[in-house]
């Protein structure tokens, strides 16, 4: 086994009940092999970015995982799957998406995966939940560049 590294992995859901399946996630990845779950964000609601549908609850979390990012994505993608995330096009509503956004200081490059996350800097559903759990890896500027992005935080 690798020695674990610190991923951050940001989860959102527009369809359903979305708050449920954002929790229902969480508890999946903390199930996750080799994995331990370091901090989780509070929920946030905004409105779909470049996209149609219910708005989103979204959240930001941090784990220590022996699996590889490969391996990781994968495992991602089977939770998605339980969640019965359809693809039908390209932003589509979705009930579930896991996304890795950042693996270490670990970059990947490929067309099936990219680490760190090419958007999550310019995505407020990321920078202001991941501020609040790492507030050492969120400049004022990263936050600066979300600002004027509707995100609230949701109660409880
Ligand atoms: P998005 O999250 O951008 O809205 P999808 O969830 O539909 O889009 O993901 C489409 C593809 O993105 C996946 O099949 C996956 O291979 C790829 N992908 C590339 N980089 C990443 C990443 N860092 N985390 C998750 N998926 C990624
Ligand atoms: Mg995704």
């Amino acid at each position: 086994m690798p020695d674990p590294v610190l991923a951050t992995l940001g989860v959102g859901a527009n369809l359903g009940d979305p708050r449920a399946a954002v929790l229902k996630a969480i508890e999946d990845l903390a199930q996750l092999p080799g994995t331990v779950t370091v901090a989780v964000s509070s929920l946030y609601g905004s409105a779909p970015l470049d996209a149609d549908g219910p708005d989103y609850v979204n959240a930001v979390l941090q784990v220590r995982t022996a699996l590889s990012p490969d391996a990781l994505l994968a495992a991602l993608q089977a939770i998605e799957q339980q969640a019965g995330r359809e693809r039908p096009y390209r932003n589509a509503p979705r009930t579930l998406d896991l996304d890795i956004l950042l693996y270490g200081e670990h970059r990947v490059d490929r067309d099936d995966l990219q680490i760190p996350h090419p958007r999550m800097w310019q995505r407020a559903f990321v920078v202001l939940p991941l501020a609040e759990i790492a507030p050492d890896l969120v400049s004022p500027a990263h936050v600066q560049a979300v600002a004027g992005q509707g995100l609230h935080r949701l109660d409880g």
